[in-house]
């Protein structure tokens, strides 16, 4: 049994663009726990996991972001991974020219930890996964379909065994084989290495094989309520408008205010430059 850890987030703010999309996050994940951050699209989802990673682009301007009381705000993305933290990002990067093998290497180099099997483990992973070797041959994402850059994610966390994975919609373009796959994994991982899980999704149906210990709702920023996995249920009757309705909340979103749109101006002008197409 290894040593648990924490990991804590607390009152945290970002803007992007100048734009205050979280609005106040506290939550606090222990290793060996899964947690289900469920919330529509545009609610800033995606935003906190790059916040919690480091990305450039997202600002914190309030909070803070601890494991095991260790600041992790203010450290480069890379050593925010050699603290123990993972980000399966939403929308994977390709890597063209460099494989899978190699980005995990050299994570494990950096966290000083032992190449020792390594290829035997990722091999070993991606068939569980159904990640077919010839993909491993490849720059990791480059040309792999939706699916299948989930599915190299999940080998890669798999064989990295983080202290915290997030997870953000990691069964977006996975089919329900697909899903089974990824949810058991990551299940295991969380059970049987004591990983700390927060899967982020808009869609319940990730976590009838994820069993989630946590189930948080987040709306327009931030979360606001949370439960066991009973809350899952509720949501899918009720639907997000019906958690806002009882809460007595009217925003859901972040979306950027638009400018008024100028009836004979560029009629492209008027709609959100980064409304998910996925939506
Ligand atoms: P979710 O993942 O819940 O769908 P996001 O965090 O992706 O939500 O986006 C929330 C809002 O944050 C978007 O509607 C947009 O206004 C803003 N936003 C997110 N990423 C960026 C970015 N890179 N540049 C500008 N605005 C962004
Ligand atoms: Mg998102």
């Amino acid at each position: 049994m290894t040593a648990e850890h924490l990991l804590r987030i607390t009152d945290l703010h970002a803007t992007v663009a100048r734009h205050e999309i979280l609005r106040g996050v506290d939550l606090e994940v222990r290793t060996g726990e899964v947690h289900a951050l469920m919330g529509p699209n545009g609610s800033g989802k995606s935003t906190l996991s790059h916040a919690l990673m480091g990305s450039g682009e997202y600002e914190v301007t309030r909070g803070s972001v601890s494991i095991d009381g260790e600041e992790l705000l203010g450290l480069p993305t890379w050593q925010r991974a050699q603290r123990g933290l993972f980000l399966a990002m939403q929308y994977p990067v390709e890597v063209p020219g460099v494989p899978l093998e190699e980005v995990v290497g050299a994570a494990l180099d950096a966290r000083g930890a032992s190449r020792a099997d390594l290829h035997d483990r990722i091999v070993a992973e991606a068939r569980t996964l159904g990640v077919p070797d010839e993909l491993l041959g490849r720059g990791v994402n480059t040309e792999f379909s939706g699916g299948e850059k989930k599915r190299a994610e999940t080998v890669q966390l798999a064989v990295l065994e983080p202290k915290f994975a997030v997870l953000d919609e990691i069964d977006s373009g996975l089919d329900v084989d697909a899903l089974r796959d990824v949810a058991r994994r990551v299940y295991a991982l969380a059970r049987e290495r004591q990983v700390g899980v927060l899967a982020i999704t808009h869609y319940a149906r990730l976590l009838a094989e994820l069993r989630p210990d946590r189930v948080h709702v987040f709306l327009a920023g931030r979360i606001v309520k949370s439960g066991g996995p009973e809350l899952a249920d509720e949501l899918e009757r009720t639907g997000y408008e019906g958690i806002a309705a009882e809460l007595g909340i009217d925003e859901l979103t972040v979306v950027q205010p638009l400018p008024d749109a100028d009836p004979f101006g560029d009629p492209t002008i008027g709609s959100n430059p980064f409304a998910d197409p996925l939506a």
